[in-house]
């Protein structure tokens, strides 16, 4: 039997309508360094329509590639808004990847439009001849004789383009399932590899950020979005904010801890949205230089483990709540919220908040044991972690229809590199990235345990595992640590320190003091770099006896 059920599609045409009408009063702002330059979503609706006008006279149409090169600012939420809406494919490139990767994914996505910064023109000219499906260059901010293009490639003031368009456009119902966006992996362990996404599973992922079991926006929110737009599909929030009417606020370049805790205390937003590396620098900002913060009801942290003590430091000293959250490019990103059964309280909450969380509704998640088996979820079994569901990928793009990395894959299971466990009531505890967990003697360390561990003794300011090759054991952890400002600590005192959390086989032996741990272009710890500068003799290890 059929359902009397209407089929309209999940278009993320319908959903800018709704944000420009609905919410027509809910602001998008950028930080200029010292204010904000705004505009309302029913203004980020004009210049979305201005926008499809150009592009559409461009030649764009349905399913071309329109790339960015840009901050987080209000133009890129605009492009966000209007290429999926006209029914072509947003892909958001990576500023900060390196000059190989960039130029790769641009050809492989065969991205015909670079929209591109201003302030970002004199990296991207070092890439644009090589680039080699590019048409058009759409400066924002900035003039088009600034750049000098190559043959067959024309260049547009982004400010000039709109201001000859109409300020609407008859925006396409677009088939739900078609493309709206791509987004490639940073790469942090491999090649990066393309996901596209889709109007419905932008949609439904949109619910579901805004879901109070997600980051339950509100247009009583402002979100400060630090998360790079660039970074697995913006964590959702563009779209989630246009369903939810919650004002955006866009720090452009101005993301280290200073800039960002002079727009908080101009700003005052209440939730905000970064890796951990990023609160950890905001953390140690506001020990050297107070503030209050209290204005943020939720930090959403995500893209690696958070540290418990970070999770503590930022609620004890500061009432913030930093919400753990797990996710990945290929699961657009939401995968599971760490929100602590309503029942629960005081020191118990924390044992389910510093988990990776919950899968909600629309993520199915199962452990593979090394049999190959799947492992009960007990909380103790523990093994590869997959997952399907609507807002999963289902492959790796490719454009010549090959299927690339079929072995991501598993009897309709996305596998996703992650090792942890699973408990009764569905709380998912990741004890590590498969290729960064240390095989010691047959047995597993955690570098994630090891790291946070190491991270709450006071001297310390970050610390990174990596394993090392070890004649007798296979491997062994070696711990690279970045001490704290003006703090001194020797080897021995930091694994004393973790002695109380660790069976004795897991202590480190080895260890190292670095002035930075390298970090991948979305600002996570770069363990391919750790490794090939410990590899290369770079690292200058202490061996404790
Ligand atoms: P890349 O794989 O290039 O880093 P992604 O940003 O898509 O690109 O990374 C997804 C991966 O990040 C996950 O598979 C997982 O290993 C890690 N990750 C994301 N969130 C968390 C988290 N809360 N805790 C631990 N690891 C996380």
């Amino acid at each position: 039997m059929l359902s009397t059920m209407q089929d309209e599609q999940l278009s993320l045409a319908t959903l800018l309508r709704y944000a420009a009408t609905v919410h027509a009063e809910s602001t998008v702002s950028t930080w200029t360094g010292d204010a904000v330059r705004t505009q309302t979503y029913a203004e980020i609706g004009q210049d979305a329509a201005r926008l499809a006008n150009a592009l559409r006279k461009m030649g764009i149409g349905y399913g071309d590639r329109v790339a960015t090169f840009m901050w987080n600012n209000n133009e890129h939420m605009i492009v966000y808004a209007a290429v999926p809406a006209m029914g072509a494919v947003l892909h958001a490139l990576n500023i900060r990847l390196f000059p190989e990767q960039l130029v790769f994914v641009a050809n492989h996505a065969e991205d015909q439009v670079v929209i591109v910064d201003a302030t970002l023109l004199p990296l991207f000219s070092q890439y644009l001849p090589r680039l080699t499906t590019v048409r058009h260059v759409i400066i924002v901010d900035g003039d088009a004789s600034a750049l000098t293009a190559p043959e067959g490639v024309q260049v547009h003031s982004y400010t000039e383009l709109l201001d000859a368009e109409a300020d609407t456009f008859d925006f396409p119902v677009v088939d739900e399932r078609a493309a709206a966006g791509m987004c490639y992996t940073s790469g942090t362990t491999g090649d990066p590899k393309g996901v596209v996404y889709s109007h419905r599973s932008n949609w439904l992922h949109a619910s579901q950020v805004c879901a109070s079991n997600g980051m339950g926006f509100t247009d009583a929110d402002t979100v400060l979005a630090i998360v790079p737009l660039f970074h697995a599909n913006a964590w959702g929030i563009p779209y989630a904010a246009m369903m939810s009417g919650a004002n955006l606020l866009m720090p452009e370049r101005f993301l280290q801890p200073e800039p960002l805790l002079e727009m908080m205390a101009a700003v005052r937003p209440s939730f905000a949205a970064a890796v951990p590396t990023i609160w950890g620098g905001v953390l140690a900002r506001l020990a050297e230089q107070p503030q209050d913060i209290s204005h943020l009801r939720t930090c959403v942290v995500g893209g690696a483990a958070v540290p418990p003590s970070m999770m503590r430091a930022f609620e004890e000293h500061h009432g913030v709540k930093l919400l753990h959250a797990w996710g990945m490019t290929e699961t657009s990103p939401l995968g599971s919220v760490a929100h602590a059964p309503a029942a629960s309280t005081g020191e118990r909450a924390w044992t389910y908040r510093y988990t990776q969380g919950q899968f909600p509704a629309g993520v199915q998640a199962r452990l593979i044991g090394d049999d190959g088996d799947v492992a009960p979820n007990d909380g103790k079994s523990m093994g590869e972690l997959e997952v399907r569901g609507p807002w999963i990928t289902g492959s790796y793009y490719s454009p010549t229809g090959d299927v690339p990395d079929a072995d991501k894959f598993h009897d309709g299971w996305l596998r996703t590199g992650d090792v942890g466990t699973i408990s009764a009531d569905g709380y998912l505890t990741l004890v590590d990235r498969s290729k960064d967990v240390i095989k010691s003697g047959g047995e597993w360390i955690s570098s994630v345990d090891l790291e946070n561990a190491v991270i709450a003794h006071s001297a310390v300011a970050e610390a990174a595992v990596i394993g090392i090759a070890d004649p007798k054991w296979d491997e062994r952890p070696l711990v690279a640590v970045v001490l704290a400002e003006g703090a001194t600590a020797h080897p021995e005192e930091l694994r004393e320190f973790l002695t109380a959390q660790f069976a004795k086989w897991q202590l480190p032996e080895y260890w190292t003091f670095i002035a930075e741990v390298p970090k991948t272009s979305v600002g996570k710890f770069d363990k391919k770099r750790l490794r090939a500068q410990h590899a290369q003799g770079e690292l200058n290890v202490i061996e404790l006896t």
